[in-house]
């Protein structure tokens, strides 16, 4: 299930008064939904979706600007049980930027404990230690075709292992060949899994597909799934 947007949480269960939650086990949920994951190294899993409300970052192409504000308290209990009743071998934790939710932490180690395969999307402005080591970490690296590349966190990149993931959106050629910039200077093929996703309704797919072909790029060129298969359509 997924909400429209500018409406609140689709969780089951009534959500509490953030007072009333333990403060160290309470986190602001947007949705919780079901869906094919569409992107990254387990695109095509069935998969179970948490998205914390809450991001710092203003990207132009933002598409779930739904997330900055939207959403309810739940223990990490309820949240739990709600990811429990779909049954899916596969949680993706996600925002907005669910890091900016600082007990995010201790909620993934709680995933891992339950024994889901845990991935955790983030947009790369904030810190990524201490994330259990369990978590497949998917990592946004913003191009200036964003209009947030000035707050990508380099130290990050050190904290990469070579499970984890580094999503560049690519909005045009300029995008491109300073994605490309960045990957050389910071050696990152042999350090974790790139991807190359065209930005949505800015970047033909065959067109960035054709320029990784090109240039021998051993990245990985990745569209968004859930689109293909869904569109925009709420609930995916
Ligand atoms: S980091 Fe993600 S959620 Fe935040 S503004 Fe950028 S695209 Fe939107």
């Amino acid at each position: 299930m997924r909400v429209a947007p500018n409406s609140i949480t689709t969780m089951k269960q009534a959500p509490s008064k953030r007072d009333a939650l333990p403060a160290n086990e309470r986190l602001r949920i947007n949705e919780v939904f079901y869906s094919i994951q569409g992107e990254s190294r387990p695109s095509g899993f069935p998969t179970v979706f948490v998205r914390l409300t809450g991001c710092p970052l203003r990207c132009v192409y933002c598409d779930t600007e739904y997330a900055f504000y939207n959403g309810e308290w739940y223990s990490f209990d309820t949240i739990l049980d709600e990811v429990a009743d779909y049954g899916a071998r596969y949680v993706c934790v996600t925002g907005g930027e669910p890091l900016a939710q600082p007990n995010c932490r201790a909620f993934l180690k709680r995933l891992c404990d339950a024994g889901y395969q845990v991935s955790l999307e983030t947009a790369g402005a904030l810190d990524i230690a201490d994330i259990d080591s369990r978590v497949t970490v998917v990592m946004d690296i913003k191009t200036p075709g964003s209009g947030e590349a000035a707050r990508n966190r380099l130290e990050n990149l050190s904290l990469l292992r070579s499970e984890d993931q580094l999503k560049f959106v690519i909005c045009d050629r300029a995008d491109y060949e300073w994605s490309c910039a960045f990957v050389d200077e910071h050696d990152l093929i042999d350090s974790c899994c790139v991807l190359f996703s065209p930005g949505q309704g800015t970047l033909e797919a065959r067109e960035l597909a054709e320029w990784i072909l090109a240039d021998r790029l051993p990245v990985r060129f990745q569209v968004q799934l859930h689109k293909y298969l869904w569109g925009e359509e709420p609930g995916h």
